[in-house]
């Protein structure tokens, strides 16, 4: 047999995921890619990945996020070996992690304290801790559809009888402290605080609900979180683990003028480096320098976590890449809509440019007003997820869930082969 014949049938990616199979439960290190596609990657560079068996793809997924300056950026890549060869771990206080500390606050303009880790998932569970003590109250309110890390306290599902535990393993008791309310629905908040609100601790909510469906707050709804938070004593936490970074160097705060009391950020922060933080407001965060809450990890701002922050923020500072992103994603969507009423396919685009969501329709709700989780579910997800693994087979990276990500190395080469490549995939496909 050819090596070409090897290729077309992606055979080495076959032959490693059945070795995979024998060592790994389902044969991935995270339940978010049961369902992706079973194809091994030998490298990334910029916005391309290249698989085991030769075949390219132009990276619409950016590894859920993270790669927001492309593939393996070789400015960060550089500061991350320079503080390396000098050791990663001190279980002691560096330089770099001071200068990283500064650089982010002043980013970000409104928070005054910052601690690092390296998931958003802690970073979260650092945020409701924080909110507790400061308060002395138990409950938290989350939203439906939005996602805050994966363990037993904040992770929900929606059953038969509303939202709760999602996964075995997990009991209705974990949940007991979150309240769910639907998002964009100021009615509802206002309601629960008025009945409740001495119980809540803080409200914690993804400030854009970009992880599911990209969906924009409606004008108000932020503004009435804090005006709530702030008439209860509640803290208001935005989960900025997705939108930090991305939707504008200051977050949430600089692009919808509404600030939280605390915030989450990763993803986008480090130029694909596994890092993450909980920034805010001295008096809570302050809380951490006491002793009083604790707030521990040892990997925290490793040398490498630092040197990634450090020179990730400060090129997004003096290099700002947002314009680009931005003339990238909707000249992307343009063709998107465009490619799909050639060939007669119901596709539907929203969101912001550097971060939107594409899924088809369903005949009631072609274009529906899609502002919360229950208006997503009318659409036709299912249909975009057997589509999605189809324009993977044609080279374009994308997830099943409809998010498509844009990064500062997406430019002219990268639309081409995807409009391209888009184009032979709806041609061929069959419903
Ligand atoms: N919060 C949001 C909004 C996220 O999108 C994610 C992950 O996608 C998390 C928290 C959890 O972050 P991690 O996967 O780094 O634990």
């Amino acid at each position: 047999m050819t090596t070409s014949d090897l290729v077309r049938r992606g055979e080495r990616s076959a032959a490693l995921r059945e070795q995979a199979l024998r060592r790994t439960p389902g044969g991935v290190h995270s339940n978010v890619r049961l369902n992706g596609p079973q194809v091994f990657i030998e490298r990334a560079k910029g916005a391309w990945l290249y698989d085991v068996d030769g075949r390219d793809y132009v990276d619409h997924l950016l590894g859920q996020g993270p790669n927001f300056l492309g593939h393996a950026p070789g400015d960060i890549l550089a500061a991350v070996e320079r503080a390396c060869r000098d050791g990663m771990i001190y279980g002691g206080q560096h330089p770099l992690e001071v200068a990283a500390a500064d650089a982010v606050c002043d980013a970000l303009g409104w928070a005054e304290r910052i601690r690092f880790g390296v998931t958003g998932t802690e970073q979260v569970q650092a945020a409701m801790r924080l909110a507790r003590a400061a308060t002395g109250r138990p409950k938290i309110i989350r939203f439906e559809g939005h996602y805050h890390g994966w363990l037993d306290n904040i992770l929900i599902a929606p059953g038969e009888r509303g939202w709760g535990p999602a996964t075995a393993g997990q009991t209705p008791a974990h949940l007991a402290d979150v309240i769910v309310l639907p998002w964009n629905d100021a009615d509802a908040v206002r309601r629960t605080m008025a009945e409740r609100g001495s119980e809540i601790a803080g409200i914690i909510t993804e400030a854009m609900m970009i992880n599911t469906g990209s969906i924009l707050p409606r004008p108000g709804f932020l503004e009435t979180l804090r005006e709530l938070c702030t008439a209860h004593g509640a803290v208001l936490i935005f989960d900025e683990v997705i939108s930090g970074f991305r939707i504008a160097l200051g977050g949430a705060a600089e692009r919808f003028g509404v600030t939280p009391d605390l915030a989450t950020y990763g993803k986008a922060m480090a130029g694909g480096w596994p890092v993450a933080a909980l920034a805010g407001r001295a008096d809570l965060m302050d809380r951490f320098g006491t002793g009083e809450v604790n707030h521990s990890g040892t990997f925290n701002s490793s040398t490498m976590a630092m040197a990634a922050t450090l020179a990730t923020v400060t090129r997004l500072r003096e290099r700002p890449p947002y314009e680009q992103i931005s003339g990238y994603g909707d000249a992307l969507r343009e063709h998107l809509v465009a490619l799909a009423a050639k060939h007669g396919v119901p596709l539907r685009v929203q969101g912001l440019p550097m971060a939107f969501h594409v899924s088809f329709g369903t005949d009631d709700a072609p274009g529906g007003d899609v502002a919360d989780h229950r208006g997503l579910s009318r659409l036709d997800l299912a249909r975009y997820e057997r589509f999605a693994a189809h324009l993977v087979d044609h080279g374009v990276w994308v997830a099943g869930r409809g998010i498509w990500y844009v990064s500062a190395a997406h430019g002219d080469a990268e639309l081409a082969a995807t409009v391209e490549r888009l184009d032979r995939a709806f041609a061929t496909w069959v419903a």
